[in-house]
């Protein structure tokens, strides 16, 4: 059995021709899967009876499935979701002002094992595939109807430019069969400096944001251990070779740990390190969960450091954490289901 939403828009033209279809018959199909978030191929009610029974005999749309749905009291939403295997991941759905930002994930787990995240600590279960990925946005967007995400980061769980041919073809397929603009994607890595460097030849224009937290190769080899393999410097060279539309600038998000990273001289190195890339620093106070060893500063020392990035020029916000009563805030992603 095919399963129609598993096929890239040039393989949804091969089956309909070899199922002896007309040509706009892929076009429909694409309509109802990506646009009428169609659960199944019955539910494509444009077709006949008799065409729908034809195609349910060779085919099939799959579906995350919605094992859990949290509402934090700001208004974050997160998704549990169960995967054809039984494996789980989950989206958080952030509203701020007119947008609706959907946080997806790439891959079950994580092999990067950083300090500060859950995801982390479960190691890496397997890539998802290009429709996992983007099933996440078809099962919200019909979850939330009529209402519609408006922008996609990729900081859920995974690493993914550790998964990136099945995160290429989703983001292409999310840019040019849903319509998304890339200026509304962003991909988030803790930095393999070679895939920076090849997502920037695919020329997709989306935003890259690098999760640095640390000015210093020897804090940075502890909290994230990719850095013992491809060090700050290597990190920030690919940075500087990443091809930025006229305007735009990388995301370079910073989790501040107490007494870890925090340090007037840590904020002093952060500008020294970045001069030369158009960037936009977002400080993330530590979301503490239980078990961990590392604490959040107090607000005068976030608040210190951010002057000091301030006062030399630089973009800087500190993000506020939503959804931590839920643990959807960043770094608090790790699936698990208590039935
Ligand atoms: S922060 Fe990102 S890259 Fe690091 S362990 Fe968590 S999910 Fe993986």
């Amino acid at each position: 059995m095919t399963d129609l939403k598993a096929l890239s828009q040039e393989e949804l033209d091969s089956f309909a021709k070899n199922a002896g279809l007309p040509a706009f018959r892929s076009r429909q199909l694409i309509h109802w899967i990506y646009e009428r978030y169609a659960l199944s191929i019955d539910g494509i009610t444009e077709f006949s009876k008799k065409l729908r029974e034809e195609l349910s005999a060779r085919a099939y749309i799959s579906n995350l499935t919605l094992l859990d749905r949290q509402t934090s009291e700001d208004g974050t939403q997160k998704f549990l979701f169960g995967l054809e295997d039984s494996e789980t991941i989950e989206s958080v759905l952030i509203p701020d002002d007119d947008r609706l930002t959907l946080c997806i994930s790439s891959q079950v787990g994580c092999a990067m094992g950083c300090v500060f995240c859950l995801t982390g600590k479960l190691g890496l279960k397997r890539n998802l595939k290009p429709h996992e990925i983007i099933d996440q946005v078809i099962s919200v967007n019909r979850l939330i109807l009529p209402e519609r995400i408006t922008n996609i980061v990729f900081m859920g769980m995974g690493e993914p430019l550790a998964n990136f041919d099945h995160v290429i073809e989703a983001i292409v397929r999310i840019t040019n069969i849903m319509k998304m603009s890339p200026k509304r994607i962003t991909l988030s890595t803790s930095g393999i400096p070679l895939k920076i460097i090849e997502l920037g030849k695919k020329a997709l224009k989306v935003n890259l944001a690098i999760s640095l937290n640390a000015t210093t190769d020897a804090v940075r080899n502890v909290i994230m251990p990719i850095n013992n393999t491809y060090p700050i410097r290597a990190l920030l060279d690919a940075c500087r070779k990443y091809p930025l539309p006229v305007n735009r600038h990388i995301t370079f998000e910073y989790v501040l740990l107490k007494g870890t990273n925090d340090s007037p001289e840590d904020a002093h190195r952060l500008v020294r390190l970045l001069k030369n890339i158009p960037s936009k620093i977002n400080l993330i106070p530590f979301n503490a969960y239980s078990g961990c060893e590392y604490n959040r500063p107090d607000e005068r020392t976030v608040i210190q450091f951010q002057d000091i990035l301030l006062d030399a020029g630089m973009t800087v916000l500190i993000r506020k954490s939503k959804g931590q009563d839920i643990l959807a805030a960043c770094g608090q992603l790790k699936a698990t289901y208590k039935a």
